[in-house]
């Protein structure tokens, strides 16, 4: 996969952007505010359709500016594609469009364009609650399983359904009714979320593990463990298995819920643990190897990506070698030989060699 150009118009600080880029990689050097960081939003905003620091797509478009138009040509499989959004100020709702042609939404481009991003915030994959991580685990199997995307529409369907059950019951009693039909179904649905999680967290946890170790000159050590409910012995066995225990579960806090008014057992509470050299890294971890270890999750699901889909994904790294030694940092830059890379950094000498150098001021491209 390879982005091979991009051109912008009113998005963020870019009044107007057009740049080319190199199949390996891509330094983007410049100060501080001067757009490093808009260019990757830019990127993934075409890759996902979602702008990844904000929920308000308004604020993507330029102050001032009536619209943002992005486009991008990418090359995967040798077929090259173009990809294109133009957001509007006000209600009027957004365009997409793939090789020219107008699309109904984002899912037609799905998969068109795969980036896997590392930013400082996801720092906070492995310091804060279960819910990022959860979401780091959807948002991948959404990706590579469209069963798993199935599935999990419709645990939570049900899941909501038996929160309001579970919410309302004293006013209506006979709600109560319903129960072990909702049980019944997020069993069969919850035990194939968790099949999916446990065979995809083996692999995580396996690639992870690695590069961790060699990211820190063999020096610590990573493990990542799933926890789901607590009667699921093995999460790697038989689904009917999965959903017994599920079911045993459910029952022995059946009257827990109903007390409580609240949806205790399920696989909506899953997470993984994340252990370093014995100690669990949420509360002992550096700041160094919090983002050696956050680090080392984006480039093994890079390459569980290229392993299932055949295609390497962009790896787009903002800011992500502040705070790392220099032997981390040798080996992050010594990872970035294959496929295509964005790597955002203030200036420094340094690292120039590196690859193909685009220097960015004020929102627009510096000639050398
Ligand atoms: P740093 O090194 O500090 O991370 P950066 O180069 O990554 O900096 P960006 O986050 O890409 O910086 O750009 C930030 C600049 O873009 C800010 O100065 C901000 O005011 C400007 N900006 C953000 N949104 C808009 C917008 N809608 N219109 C115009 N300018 C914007
Ligand atoms: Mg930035």
């Amino acid at each position: 996969m390879e982005l091979e150009s991009i051109r912008l118009r009113g998005f963020r600080n870019y009044a107007e952007l057009d740049a080319a880029f190199v199949p390996g990689v891509n330094l983007v050097l410049g100060d501080n505010a001067q757009g490093k960081t808009n260019l990757l939003e830019a990127v993934t905003y075409l890759s996902t359709g979602k702008a990844f620091r904000t929920r308000k797509e308004q604020e993507l478009i330029q102050f001032g500016a009536d619209f943002a138009d992005l486009e991008a040509d990418v090359l995967a499989k040798n077929r090259e594609k173009t990809l294109r959004a133009v957001l509007f100020t006000g209600r009027k709702p957004r365009q997409l469009f793939l090789n020219g042609v107008k699309q109904k939404n984002f899912t037609t481009m799905e998969g068109e364009l795969t980036t896997v991003l590392f930013c400082p915030e996801d720092l906070l994959i492995l310091k804060s609650g279960a819910e990022k991580r959860r979401r780091l685990l959807d948002n991948a199997l959404c990706q590579l399983r469209p069963g798993y995307s199935r599935a999990l529409q419709e645990y939570q369907r049900l899941l909501d359904h038996k929160s309001r059950i579970l919410k309302d019951w004293r006013d209506r009693p006979s709600y109560l009714d319903a129960l072990p039909g909702f049980n019944l179904r997020m069993a069969q649905f919850g035990a194939a979320l968790i099949a999916y999680r446990a065979n995809y967290l083996q692999k995580l946890a396996r690639l992870t593990a690695q590069y961790h170790r060699e990211f820190s000159g063999d020096r610590e050590r990573l493990a990542l463990t799933y926890r789901t409910v607590s009667t699921v012995l093995d999460p790697l066995a038989a689904r009917a298995e999965i959903e017994r225990q599920i079911l045993d579960h459910q029952e022995s806090h059946l009257r827990a819920e109903i007390e409580s008014g609240q949806c205790l057992t399920g696989p909506h509470r899953d997470d993984f643990e994340v252990v370093c050299n014995d100690l669990p890294l949420k509360s002992f971890g550096s700041q160094g190897q919090v983002r050696t270890a956050a680090i080392s999750l984006k480039l093994a699901e890079r390459e569980i990506f290229r392993d299932d889909t055949g295609e390497m994904p962009v790896l787009l790294l903002d800011d992500v070698l502040s705070e790392l030694d220099e032997g981390r940092q040798d080996f992050l830059l010594n990872q970035l030989r294959a496929g295509q890379v964005f790597i955002t950094c203030c200036e420094d000498r340094k690292f120039t060699k590196l690859g193909a150098v685009l220097h960015i001021a004020g929102g627009a491209l510096r000639p050398e």
